[in-house]
């Protein structure tokens, strides 16, 4: 049995090509069957869900990812549920949040399920820590928080009408920024020994002309401050995709009737 992924691209955006040739990359190193559909921004959505259709009864796929952001047109919430649930290595179909939110098996989101594992490997309890969340999108910063409270966390998740903002990260033992803004959580805002955790990913422009990658947290100043901290890049984004990888196999291996 061969473990099978086909991701979605629909759209030329520069940062969505980069991620999904990343995933595909991964997949074919790690010897899994992976097939990458892309299609223009101005498809018509029915193609897209014509094509899930089809993947969710091919036998060699046991995981679908569509790359988010969808173009506007594009109902993003039902194409992610036209996904079969036991294709959803994403985690994002309401079945697997609710799932999730109940403590019950599941498919945890890839990002929010690496940052879990960079604390298991650290060997950095969670129990009684405040833990801090800036953002509370559904893909990483309400599953995130959901995880932190399972592990014992007192969880507090920030966002963009939060007033004081400064004041809550403060009192972090456990920081997670995922918020897609450069450098927005400053030195001044850690307490001192905090884990951080940078989910951002943003582009800025480089002295050399080329594009180069930043976090939401502003690296250098934060090093100071901090107890640990993941790096932009290098971090959170490869963990992402070895959740991806995990969450493929624990699919294949259901499919297979094994236990895993
Ligand atoms: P979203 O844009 O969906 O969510 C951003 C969140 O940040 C929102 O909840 C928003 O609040 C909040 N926010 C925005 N401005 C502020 C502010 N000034 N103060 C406090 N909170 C604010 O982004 P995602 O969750 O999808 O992604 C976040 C970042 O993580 C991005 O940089 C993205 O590229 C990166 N990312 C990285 C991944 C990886 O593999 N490393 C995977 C996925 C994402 P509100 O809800 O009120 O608008």
């Amino acid at each position: 049995m061969r473990p099978g992924l086909a991701v979605i691209l629909v759209g030329e955006d520069p940062a969505s090509q980069v991620y999904v040739r990343n995933k595909v990359n991964a997949c074919a190193q790690a010897g899994f069957h992976s097939e990458k559909h892309a299609y223009p921004a101005d498809i018509e959505p029915s193609a897209v869900f014509d094509k899930i259709a089809e993947l969710n009864a091919d036998p060699k796929i046991h995981g679908i990812l569509v790359q988010l952001p969808l173009p506007r047109n594009f109902d993003t919430e039902a194409l992610l549920d036209a996904i079969a649930p036991e294709k959803d290595v994403d985690g994002f179909r309401a079945e697997n949040v609710g799932a999730l939110v109940q403590g019950q098996p599941c498919f945890i989101p890839c990002t929010p399920y690496g940052a879990m594992k960079f604390f298991e490997e650290a060997g950095i309890s969670l129990k009684g820590k405040e833990a801090v969340v800036v953002g509370r999108s559904n893909i990483v910063g309400k599953p995130m928080a959901m995880l932190l409270m399972h592990a014992g966390a007192t969880v507090t998740v920030c966002h963009s009408q939060t007033r004081d903002l400064k004041a809550h990260c403060l009192r972090a033992d456990i920081l997670v920024a995922a918020i897609g803004r450069p450098k927005m959580i400053t030195g001044d805002m850690i307490k001192p020994g905090a884990v951080v955790i940078d989910v951002g990913i943003n582009r800025l422009p480089g002295d050399d002309g080329k594009s180069k990658l930043v976090g939401d947290v502003a690296y250098g100043e934060a090093l100071g401050v901090a107890g640990a901290i993941t790096p932009v890049p290098g971090g959170v984004g490869p963990m992402t995709i070895t959740m991806l990888m995990k969450n493929t196999v624990t699919a294949a291996c259901r499919a297979a009737g094994i236990e895993y």
